[in-house]
């Protein structure tokens, strides 16, 4: 069967409970590589430099962007954010599912360059959950959190250009159907094409042989 990962691209509105979902599948199964971005926003209380993010100045994202080093780039809430290119070659070459965990603009210029892309948007279950969770969250202050509040309502506008849609209410059931989704995938037709091209080879070699 296929043996080229597959690039996969996961948004879903900020506060959603991406980050963690992302952690839980990443500890629970081991064909998944998650893709690392540049970012020009500040880090958050926690967040290391090259774990969650390479921070970047403006400047230094904006000469990314001149030498062609990012898959994607999008402008979100006043920032940038991008796709590296290299990682995400390299670990696809290795047989390992990408996961680019980011926002629509990006997510939509990567099933623009690549069509084989599955992409996946993960949403909590109501409008008030996400609220709750980002005022939890207690990392943005009440302006970015209704700049985020914002930002979703532009995003829901998107949700019918994804491949699939995935609840995020009980964490442990999210992550099972996300894992599901992306080894279903796997078995897609058009992901076999070398599979496919051989078996009706090696059938028709077979007709030859038997008459
Ligand atoms: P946060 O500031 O909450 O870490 O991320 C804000 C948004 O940027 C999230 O929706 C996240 O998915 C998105 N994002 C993170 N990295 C990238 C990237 O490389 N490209 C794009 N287009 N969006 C990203």
């Amino acid at each position: 069967m296929n043996e080229q990962g597959i690039l996969i691209v996961i948004s879903g509105f900020s506060g959603a409970g991406k980050g963690t979902l992302m952690k839980s599948l990443l500890a629970k199964y081991d064909n998944y590589a998650l893709s690392i971005s540049a970012t020009t926003r500040r880090p958050r209380l926690g967040e290391m430099e090259g774990r969650e993010y390479f921070f970047k100045t403006r400047e230094e994202f904006e000469q990314m962007i001149a030498s062609d080093e990012l898959i994607e780039y999008a402008s979100y809430v006043e920032n940038y954010y991008g796709t590296p290119k290299g990682y995400v070659k390299d670990k696809l070459k290795q047989g390992k599912d990408v996961i680019l965990e980011i926002e629509i603009q990006g997510a939509l210029k990567v099933k623009e360059k690549y069509p084989d892309a599955l992409l996946l948007f993960v949403t909590p279950p109501n409008a008030a959950e996400l609220k709750k969770r980002l005022t939890d969250r207690g990392t943005e202050d009440c302006k970015d959190i209704e700049c985020r509040m914002l930002r979703a309502v532009e995003e829901a506008e998107g949700i019918e250009k994804y491949d699939f849609l995935v609840v995020n209410d009980k964490l442990e059931d999210c992550v099972h159907n996300l894992h599901e989704i992306i080894q279903s995938a796997h078995f897609q037709v058009f992901r076999n094409m070398e599979f496919t091209k051989n078996i009706k080879r090696e059938l028709k070699d077979f007709s030859k042989g038997e008459k």
